[in-house]
Formats: C-alpha cells, sequence, structure tokens
C-alpha cells in the first residue's frame, strides 16, 4: 500500500472499528432476541447499534475534516515527512500529536 493509502487507513481506523462493533452489536441482538435466556437484555443492548454508528459517523466526520484541512494546508503537519497529524496526546513529557504517515511524535 502507499502512503496515502495508509494515512488514510490510520485516519479512519476509529471509524471503521465503530461500524464493525455497531454491525456485531446488530447481529448479536438479532440473534440474542431469539435466544430466551438472553432475551430480557435486548432492550438495553438495542441502543448499542445506534450509539456505534453515531460514534462511526463522528469519528469518520472527524478524520474527513481534518484530511480537508492537512490537504488545503490549514492543518499542522509532520515536520520530518510533511504527513497529518492525529488528535492531541497527552504523554509524560506533554502534549504531543502522532504523524498518520510516518507514526513519529511531535510535541505540541
Ligand atoms: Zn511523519
Amino acid at each position: 500500500m502507499h502512503r496515502y493509502g495508509w494515512i488514510l487507513l490510520r485516519a479512519y481506523l476509529p471509524a471503521a472499528a465503530a461500524l464493525v462493533f455497531a454491525i456485531a452489536f446488530m447481529l448479536w441482538t438479532s440473534v440474542a432476541g431469539s435466544v430466551n435466556a438472553l432475551n430480557t437484555l435486548v432492550p438495553v443492548v438495542k441502543w448499542l447499534p445506534p450509539l456505534a454508528l453515531l460514534v462511526a459517523l463522528v469519528s469518520g466526520g472527524i478524520a474527513t475534516v481534518r484530511m480537508w484541512r492537512w490537504q488545503r494546508g490549514q492543518s499542522p503537519v509532520c515536520a520530518g515527512c510533511q504527513g497529518p497529524l492525529g488528535r492531541v496526546r497527552h504523554g509524560p513529557r506533554g502534549n504531543y500529536r502522532k504523524c498518520l504517515a510516518c507514526g513519529g511524535k511531535q510535541a505540541e
């Protein structure tokens, strides 16, 4: 996979993971609805798929805005490879962002 493909994969991985959880919750509720022992949990668990879909939508939207701002040169870039930076993370030596292209850490 080329560099831009890896950048997109890293940027959209949280959204894809939330989508997988949503599908898994939907499958679980459809299977558990027919099992009497698990039938009482379905009213509670049925809210997890829409919640996971909402998380996927918001996460994907944030990634899209981050990529769009990076393409336009409006966001901070990695000092080493000029790749887009991810969210702010809190480390023992202060705040930093991880590069979505090379994985390097950039002090905030
Ligand atoms: Zn980089």
